[in-house]
């Protein structure tokens, strides 16, 4: 989603009832995909804005265009490295000179040199208007020492200061950052509506194909999270890949996935085993339909498989030797899929 663009219908509500509610600290919270960082910026950009109305920002003046053209000194935007740079949000001159001079790669997460330079930024003098802002997003890439150095000014703002932080990891924050703000939980948009968004936001972005049937696999293969189901239409998928996808695994045919980076494959092998330990303890799946996938082997086998998984998502960031795991995932998957419950 782009921020000029129009807010997506159930993002547009929320952001209304939160633009009523009073409180200098939002902490927008809910899981990855729903739409966190566009609705802080929406936030953000009516809280600057020169003539608001209770819709949001007026889009039109020159604090509005200062946003979009990501110059506006009253807004300080607090991120990992990587996804500043992703977002197009400049970076502190001497950190981008670090990384330019390769001193350093950008980083992951957020660094407390930019955390300090949030607390400093609260403490200018104001340039433009009333309102200064802090959007932190995601809130739980700050480590200790960040969240620490935010959390006295989080506490008590010098003058006009309000704060948004976007978490999509709320339980992984401070539980002192988490109870200085109050907490949104986001809401999920309706299916009809994600739909007819997805549908739109994929032709704009040149997906060729964007049939109502293309639509409801990439919702049903990001479990209903809109901007994730997003990601799957722009990286290709269709219906025919999702539905082949479990049976091809079950035979140690990687191929559907040979194209997508590691984080996304165990993605779906983590999706594939949701779906199983649902099936084989008489749940419905969520990630795919019941009639393609293969019989559910025992749920001690999924147990377990799910933990080595669990644990290989939490180091996929990390440098490894990519073709070699995957070769071990793909047999793996095959072995657990392999065993299968003894008839009854
Ligand atoms: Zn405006």
């Amino acid at each position: 989603m782009s921020e000029t663009a129009p807010l997506a219908p159930w993002l547009q509500g929320q952001l209304v009832s939160l633009l009523a509610q009073r409180g200098h600290a939002l902490l927008l919270a809910g899981p990855s995909g729903l739409g966190q960082y566009e609705l802080a910026l929406a936030l953000a950009r009516a809280w600057l804005c020169e003539q608001p109305t209770a819709q949001g920002a007026c889009g039109v003046c020159g604090s509005c265009h200062a946003i979009d053209v990501r110059t506006h000194a009253d807004l300080c935007v607090l991120m990992p490295e990587t996804l500043s740079m992703e977002l197009g949000w400049p970076l502190d001159e001497g950190a981008q000179k670090e990384i330019d001079d390769k001193k350093r790669k950008a980083s992951k997460f957020i660094r407390v040199e930019a955390a300090r330079e949030a607390v400093a930024f609260t403490q200018f003098t104001r340039s433009r208007g009333d309102t200064k802002v802090v959007l932190v997003y995601p809130a739980e890439r700050m480590n200790t020492e960040s969240a620490n150095t935010l959390l006295k000014t989080l506490e008590e703002p010098t003058g006009a200061v309000r704060f948004v932080l976007a978490t999509e990891a709320a339980h992984q924050l401070l539980p002192t950052i988490r109870s200085r703000c109050q907490t949104h939980a986001m809401g999920w948009p309706p299916e009809d509506q994600a739909l007819d968004w997805l549908r739109q936001q994929a032709s704009a972005a040149g997906v060729k194909s964007a049939s109502p049937d293309d639509a409801r696999t990439w919702l049903q293969a990001a479990g209903g999270r809109p901007d994730d189901a997003l990601r799957l239409a722009r990286a290709g998928l269709t219906p025919a890949t999702w539905q082949r996808l479990p049976q091809a695994l079950a035979q140690g045919d990687w191929t559907p996935l040979a194209d997508w980076g590691p984080a996304q494959q165990l993605d779906v092998l983590q999706k594939l085993c949701h779906d199983l330990m649902a099936c084989a303890s008489g749940g419905r799946p969520r990630f795919f339909a019941a009639g393609q996938l293969p019989p559910a082997p025992r749920l001690t086998a999924l147990s377990t498989w799910a933990r080595e998984l669990a644990q290989a998502a939490r180091s996929v960031e990390h440098p490894y030797n990519g073709p070699l795991m995957q070769e071990a995932w793909a047999a793996r998957t095959r072995q657990v899929l392999a065993a299968r419950p003894p008839r009854a």
